[in-house]
């Protein structure tokens, strides 16, 4: 369902009726006029006219970081990273409450992945996502969001493992570092010890000659944040980050989630041109026309342009954290983009996971857990996906079978109810409509937890009760 006949033969310049006489001698005996063909039939029929199917297939290339020279100066995007108990959270939460939006009323309270700062010195956008995993899923999906990487060292403990791993992941991605020691309020800091200690990672500080720009905070009296964030919004210049603020929009999906009255809200960063309102946008599997954009503090907004994290309402379904999005012209171009992906990753996914024959014959033998995972938000239940389908063991296999965004409905127990040992699992979301009573007559477990941990615990429970059946 892609390409209509009529517009194929259109393009083509060929009558509609020769084209439908080569699918009929495909074995496609059923079609008109009226009707559409996917991708890769149409792409078969225009080859038999001497024709190849182009645009069909958006541009899926690297359309981010081809701009890099180009355009105005834009903020830079901050992800701050750092080991546990370090202050990230109490950093973040700072800067949110008191300095968001020249200090729109409250600052935001909610969490929705990402915001902007303005600084003396011009803007700074923080991805507020939970550190290395974001940073670590973006990257994954090649998505380059984070300019500056911050990273926070506790005056009272140093550099730990996490902090080196953090240096290591920046140093990979070419992002640059800015080191803020934190915690200084404490009687217990030792702020020369860090910097010793930092210089051992190969982090100078500039007054000992070296490059690297270290701020010395208190992330919860708040000294110091100030010089800090303009440290970060100077560094914009000196990095020279530049995006075109004219032309359609794109940029990479932050975070995710489906809201029962507003329906899938994803918060993008908007990394290229400039966003509308009525816009039609492409992200991932999905796409929609934007009905609402909104600031994260709540505002409506009719655009945004580059450096710019916004709600974006109107999506079909929620993208994972990481995908690109961009505004193409049409909704017709979006629907083609859509099936051609899809159709693109069942190919991939038959060739990659289809189990070889004995592969299916062995694990044939094995009991196995067939898991429906529903979640708040894309990123969590991914997450909970893999982490759960690391539990397999050689005699207990634990497949999911779905992970998807919402509350768990009569759709997910239809699913889990095809499956053998099903179990549908909810995280920080509950079950509407008929999919209780119905799961209960067909006697599958519905599980709610909000700890990833609770979960796991009593998936490997259940796997126990597999390997030994009550009689
Ligand atoms: P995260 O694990 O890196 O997110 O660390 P948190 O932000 O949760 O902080 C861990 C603990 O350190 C919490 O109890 C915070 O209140 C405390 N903390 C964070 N920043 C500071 C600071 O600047 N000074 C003091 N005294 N305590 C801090």
């Amino acid at each position: 369902e892609a390409i209509q006949i009529s517009d194929m033969a259109h393009q083509m310049g060929v009558k509609a009726s020769r084209l439908i006489r080569t699918l009929w001698g495909m074995g496609m005996r059923n079609i008109t006029i009226n009707n559409a063909v996917d991708v890769e039939t149409a792409e078969l029929v225009a080859a038999e006219f001497g024709y190849t199917i182009e645009n069909v297939s958006f541009q899926e290339d690297e359309f981010i970081g081809a701009y890099e020279d180009e355009g105005e100066l834009r903020a830079p995007v901050v992800t701050i990273m750092g080991h546990v108990d370090h202050g990230k959270t109490t950093l973040l939460d700072h800067i949110r409450k008191s300095q968001v939006a020249g200090g729109e009323a409250g600052g935001i309270t909610q969490h929705i992945g990402a915001y902007r700062v303005e600084t003396d010195q011009g803007p700074v956008v923080f991805i507020d996502t939970p550190g290395h995993e974001a940073f670590g899923a973006m990257r994954s999906r090649g998505a380059a969001v984070t300019d500056i990487v911050v990273l926070i060292v506790a005056a009272d403990d140093g550099v730990m493992p996490t902090t080196r791993e953090a240096i290591a992941h920046a140093k990979e991605a070419e992002v640059p570092i800015v080191v803020a020691i934190n915690k200084i309020d404490k009687p217990d800091s030792n702020v020369g010890r860090v910097e010793q200690m930092l210089m051992k990672e190969g982090l100078v500080g500039e007054k000992f000659g070296g490059e690297t720009t270290i701020a010395h905070i208190s992330a919860k009296t708040g000294e110091g944040v100030n010089e800090l964030l303009e440290s970060l919004a100077v560094q914009a210049e000196v990095l020279e980050l530049r995006a075109p603020v004219e032309g359609p929009a794109a940029g990479t999906v932050i975070e995710s989630r489906v809201d029962k009255g507003r329906g899938t809200v994803a918060t993008v960063l908007v990394q290229a041109g400039e966003l509308h309102k009525g816009d039609i946008v492409v992200a991932n599997e999905f796409s929609g026309k934007v009905r609402g954009l909104y600031t994260p503090a709540g505002k409506k907004v009719k655009n945004a342009l580059p450096s710019t994290p916004v709600e974006l309402l109107g999506l079909d379904g929620a993208p994972p954290a990481g995908e690109r999005f961009h505004v193409v012209d049409s909704e017709k171009d979006a629907r083609q983009i859509v099936s051609h992906r899809r159709e693109q990753r069942r190919r991939k996914e038959s060739v990659l996971s289809g189990p070889s024959l004995l592969e299916r014959i062995k694990s044939k033998k094995v009991p196995s857990l067939k898991i429906v995972i529903k979640a708040d938000v894309q990123g969590s239940a991914e997450a909970l996906k893999n982490t759960l389908e690391e539990l397999s063991v050689e005699k207990v296999r634990v497949e999911v079978i779905q992970a998807g965004v919402g509350a768990i409905n009569e759709t997910d127990v239809k699913l889990a109810a095809a499956a053998e040992n099903p179990l549908i699992i909810g995280f920080n979301v509950k079950t509407v409509g008929k999919a209780a009573p119905l799961a209960e007559h067909e006697k599958i477990p519905i599980e709610t937890f909000s700890v990833i941990y609770e979960a796991t615990d009593r998936i490997r429970e259940r796997m126990i009760d597999l390997l030994e059946p009550e009689y």
